[in-house]
């Protein structure tokens, strides 16, 4: 049953109770026909605390029903609050781990698909969980086929938490740069963007449970922003109530990057989550141009967007595993829409094999593990020898991403990489030159992405949707 949504003007009305001692001789709809008068002068300004008071209570309200529902009672003790987030964790690894064992079960890790989203926000309330979100994106991805579409909208909630505005400016102007209610950008309707999004999810994961992946320290804040627009769509039963779980990415990656490697027969004790979690946060992509949605784009905020957030988070699994399974990587799909310099892939010899491990981005390879290509300058896209092109669901080809080459001393095309790793040895995973030397290495021009893309004005799956951007 859909729950009472909390009012602006009913929290006035207890507040006035409250304040006069006259209101609190009065029955409620006694006051409730007093204050009308009073509320119907009102201006919006002063109306706003009221407006958003309501607004918090309603997230706040669904916090904690989603917990009466997963726990099955009222959770009455603080220490309570504890267990169920060592709970909540156990949860989150076991359904991980169980997704991907399953897959690696049906022999079609390569295919098994996951959704990663992120939310940008305007402002959060001071002493409670309620965020107000501003651009959401999502990606749907597998290792096989790299991104598979994506989902990207601005959203406008129309207020911010009243007396917050400065904390929301700041904010933004150290972030995402996005317009402040009024004139912020975007979906209005809450109700309607909700909507829209458990519908992708649904397109993206079925009738299976909805789960997003994000980083782990945003989880709360993703968590909350869906709910802030979940509480506008109670009524509708089925869509309304429907729970969108959020699990922690670097965990997905970390036991993924493990059952790949064990599927394609690499064994290396030095994974672990610590050396997963390094690459994750490395952030081999931040500089990749025209991956942001237009807006920021334009305004050179692309680190910020969450369509280039997600975008970069997939390229990064295609990184770190693609190799392993020798999945031919597609520009735009797995990695940034056009490389220059062009890569190569070539034939690795047994004895290279032996002793590598795969834990560089093949953006970062050193030196001494590069193979010149010497001939060719025309190759365009990175190819792979057709007997490892695919790998089915029968056995793994033990392979490497060690066999992708390039001319390195291209200095101009490659400006970072000549002064990170001279000796020719390859890094400590821990010791790794810092990436924000990559500035500038990725000079990209613009190309169409044959992606699936959703925005929510026009939520359907279409064809690519090009950016008219030089
Ligand atoms: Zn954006």
């Amino acid at each position: 049953m859909a729950p009472k949504k909390h009012s602006g003007f009913m929290m006035f009305v207890t507040e006035w109770r409250n304040r006069n001692a006259e209101g609190r001789r009065m029955t409620i709809p006694q006051a409730v026909a007093h204050c009308g008068g009073i509320w119907e002068k009102m201006t919006t300004q002063q109306r706003g605390p009221y407006n958003s008071g309501a607004k918090n209570a309603d997230v706040l309200d669904r916090a904690k029903r989603e917990r009466l529902n997963c726990h099955g009672q009222g959770i009455a003790q603080v220490d309570q609050a504890q267990q169920e987030t060592a709970e909540g964790v156990m949860h989150m690894k076991r359904t991980t781990e169980r997704i991907i064992r399953e897959a690696k079960k049906a022999h079609d890790l390569e295919n098994a698909k996951f959704v990663f989203a992120a939310f940008n926000f305007f402002t959060k309330a001071l002493t409670s969980d309620v965020y107000v979100p501003a651009e959401f994106a999502a990606c749907e991805y597998s290792l096989k086929e790299g991104i598979r579409s994506i989902y990207s909208t601005m959203i406008d909630p129309g207020q911010i938490i009243f007396g917050q505005s400065s904390d929301a400016q700041h904010h933004s102007a150290t972030t995402h740069s996005l317009p402040l209610p009024p004139n912020a950008l975007g979906e209005r309707n809450m109700a309607k963007l909700h909507r829209n999004i458990v519908d992708y999810l649904k397109k993206c994961q079925g009738d299976k449970p909805l789960i997003v992946f994000t980083p782990v320290d945003d989880i709360p804040m993703v968590k909350s922003c869906f709910r802030y627009l979940a509480c506008e769509d109670e009524d509708d039963t089925e869509i309304g109530r429907q729970k969108i779980e959020v699990f922690d990415i670097l965990y997905l990656m970390f036991i993924l990057k493990k059952e790949v490697m064990d599927v394609a027969d690499l064994h290396d004790e030095n994974v672990t989550q610590y050396v997963t979690d390094s690459f994750f946060n490395r952030e081999f992509f931040e500089f990749t141009p025209q991956i942001a949605c237009q807006y920021h784009e334009e305004n050179d905020r692309s680190k910020y967007c969450t369509q280039s957030m997600v975008t970069r988070w997939a390229y990064t699994f295609s990184d770190l595993m693609c190799g392993d399974l020798a999945i031919t990587v597609q520009p735009g799909k797995h990695i940034p829409p056009k490389t220059n310099p062009n890569y190569r892939v070539i034939h690795s010899d047994a004895s290279s094999l032996a002793q590598e491990s795969s834990f560089d981005s093949f953006y970062s390879l050193p030196g001494s593990r590069v193979k010149k290509e010497n001939q060719s300058q025309d190759s365009t896209n990175f190819s792979i020898s057709s007997s490892r092109a695919s790998i089915a669901s029968s056995s793994y080809v033990p392979t490497d991403h060690t066999a992708f080459t390039a001319d390195l001393n291209e200095a101009e095309a490659f400006p970072s990489l000549g002064r990170r790793n001279p000796s020719g040895r390859r890094p400590p995973a821990n010791n790794a030159p810092t990436q924000r030397e990559r500035n500038g290495a990725w000079d990209l021009p613009t190309n169409s992405r044959p992606i699936k893309k959703f925005t929510d004005s026009d939520f359907s799956i279409t064809g690519a949707v090009k950016k008219n951007k030089k």
